[in-house]
């Protein structure tokens, strides 16, 4: 699509907020109608004692104490005053409460969606996504909205009224007096337009700056166990302190004209500002006889007590941007594709266990394949290994076999049926996991094991931790199956690996994709958690991203991978006879070497 047709496409769409709105839309718009309301009913009493003072001096002889129409006049203003700020007041309450209610019920409907995308995006979604990108929309971006929802329509809804009902008053009163009252208002948007347009020149470089003190920061704070390690620390500071100064130059430069064009447009608002302007044009029009000096009054009352709602309304504005980023992101989560699911006619049970491959191919980016034309079979009860140099597309079979992502072409099959047409709930029923990063929940240890199995019973639970050599070690811990993960239970790497494994192995499952631990373990650790899988996976299918050499010697089956395609298959023994790729890695003086990559690959 052109640049043009995609603008022309855009324009007819609402904007992002406007969609994330929709729902309390009419709540809000209710909200506002009753700020605004409540607000006009607020400024009566202002205007009812201008209305009691020009009676008072009009007529020094008549007060409280006397029983004249004046006094009854009075008293009415005072009623009437009395009631109308109350009435006002009850009524910009409601209007923050209705506004409240429908951020709460936006909040909590945008939470929800989101969780439930959540749900039904691909596992793979989340490997190529930090937590703190999921954690950002959901709860930073959804709580930035509040300040829309919440307030900017209440305060838009006052700011209307209350400018609304003075303006009318004043020019009912004066049309001359009221027109030179409300000059500092004009005055402020033009400073307000200045400033907005005094840094934008120096905005571009600012924004450049920003993000080299981003990237500097970040290379500074990962750098320093290797800069104190080396004992570097000046040359590190070095790259980080001039990206600080060059940061605090564009700041300046961005910040004076902005900050002297601020100044000035608040200084037009302020209310001494406003006042000042009334009392010399009001001294000036009294003299030249065009007004009584009683009725100056209602305009030192009123105008200045415009100046609040128009500088909050500003503030909010300046917020409106930010919510505006925050709506654009909250929808790109709830618009993230999810895995396609099965329709119910579609849906399938696998017969058997038997594992397919036909021609499957995966690219993460456009043209670039990391798997191509990839084809075999997993017998059932049998141990396959995959091997091959790093990058060579090891883990991303691995992946496509547990559903993290759907392949571009080929199909996978289990039990003779497409894993595109078997039920999630189903497919992790039938296939088990246990991969080199191991997630647990902030949960207790007990929850952790019987995630994929709630109904477990405790004896179950503690069979499976048996199983995977963990039951010694959570006994050993304060609350035992009670201690939660991460607050009474710090668990190494080797035994979250050694949970993860109770938790496949209470599922059960026929079959176990494996990602071999590489570094992760201490020797102690490894042989328990070489022990606990060998035993579980008797009688499994077995498909394992392989780093050991006694896993590739017991392998009824090695695939060697390598750049994305399978380039030799075999026992240990035949890819050795075959002298090539399998047994050149071998002679590079142990397979570990060739495959261990500094990041884990699951
Ligand atoms: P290692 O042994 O180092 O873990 P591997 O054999 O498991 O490597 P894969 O992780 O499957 O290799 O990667 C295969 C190819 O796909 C590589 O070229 C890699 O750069 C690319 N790749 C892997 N994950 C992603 C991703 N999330 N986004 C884009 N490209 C990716």
């Amino acid at each position: 699509m052109s640049t043009h047709v995609a603008a022309v496409a855009d324009a007819g769409k609402p904007s992002p907020i406007s969609r994330v709105l929709h729902p309390i839309r009419g709540q809000l718009i209710v909200a506002a109608v009753l700020a605004a309301i409540g607000a006009m009913l607020t400024l009566v009493p202002l205007a009812g004692s201008a209305h009691i003072a020009r009676i008072v001096i009009d007529d020094p002889g008549s007060g409280l104490a006397f029983p004249t129409d004046e006094q009854a006049e009075i008293w009415r203003t005072l009623i009437v005053g009395v009631a109308c700020l109350f009435a006002g007041m009850a009524l910009v309450s409601a209007g923050e409460l209705t506004a409240h209610l429908a951020d709460n019920r936006l909040t909590h409907r945008l939470r929800l969606a989101a969780a439930r995308r959540l749900a039904q995006v691909p596992l793979g979604w989340f490997t190529s996504r930090a937590s703190g990108e999921v954690k950002q929309a959901m709860q930073d971006d959804i709580a930035k909205l509040h300040s829309l929802t919440a307030h900017f329509y209440t305060a838009v809804g006052r700011a209307v009224g209350t400018v609304g009902i003075s303006v009318v008053y004043l020019f009912a009163l004066d049309w001359r007096l009221a027109a030179v009252s409300l000059l500092p208002f004009p005055g402020f948007l033009l400073f307000l337009r200045h400033a907005m347009t005094a840094g934008k020149a120096n905005m571009p470089e600012f924004a450049v700056r920003l993000g080299r003190i981003n990237a500097a920061t970040v290379e500074f704070v990962n750098g320093i166990p290797v800069v104190k390690a080396f004992s570097v620390a000046g040359r590190a500071h070095g790259g980080y302190r001039d990206a600080v100064d060059a940061f605090a130059e564009a700041f300046v430069g961005v910040a004076r004209p902005l900050v002297a064009a601020m100044a000035h447009a608040h200084a037009m608002i302020a209310p001494v500002t406003v006042l000042g302007v009334v009392l010399a044009f009001g001294a000036l029009f009294a003299g030249l006889g065009w007004i009584a000096p009683v009725d100056v009054l209602p305009f030192a009352l009123v105008a200045p007590g415009l100046c609040a709602p128009l500088l909050l309304l500003h503030t909010l504005l300046h917020d409106l941007g930010g919510a505006t980023a925050a709506a654009q992101r909250v929808l790109a989560l709830l618009e993230t594709p999810v895995l396609e699911q099965p329709s119910p006619g579609e849906r399938r049970i696998p017969t058997g266990h038997d594992i397919r491959f036909e021609n499957v191919s995966y690219a993460y980016e456009a043209g670039h394949w990391a798997l191509s034309d990839v084809s075999f079979a997993l017998e059932p009860g049998t141990v396959t290994a995959l091997v091959g140099p790093s990058g060579a597309g090891k883990s991303t079979l691995a992946r496509l076999l547990l559903r993290f992502f759907d392949p571009d072409a080929g199909r996978i099959t289990l039990g003779g049926v497409d894993l595109r047409h078997i039920e999630t709930s189903q497919l992790y029923r039938r296939i088990g996991f246990v991969l080199q990063e191991v997630r647990l929940i902030h949960a207790s240890l007990r929850e952790n094991i019987a995630l994929g199995r709630p109904s477990a019973s405790q004896p179950e639970i503690e069979e499976a931790a048996r199983a995977a050599n963990i039951h010694e070690r959570i006994l050993a811990l304060p609350r035992g199956y009670d201690s939660v993960v991460g607050e009474d239970a710090q668990l190494s790497g080797g035994e979250r690996q050694r949970v993860s494994i109770a938790r496949a192995v209470l599922l059960g499952p026929p079959v176990l994709v494996l990602d071999e631990a590489t570094a992760a373990a201490d020797s102690g650790n490894e042989v328990a958690i070489q022990d606990a899988l060998s035993r579980f996976a008797q009688g499994r299918t077995l498909l394992v991203v392989a780093h050991r050499l006694d896993t590739m010697m017991r392998a009824d089956r090695i695939l060697v991978l390598d750049d994305g395609a399978i380039v030799e298959q075999g026992t240990h023994a035949q890819l050795l006879a075959l002298n090539g790729r399998y047994a050149r890695l071998w002679a590079l003086g142990g397979y570990e070497a060739a495959t261990v990559s500094e990041e884990p690959s699951c």
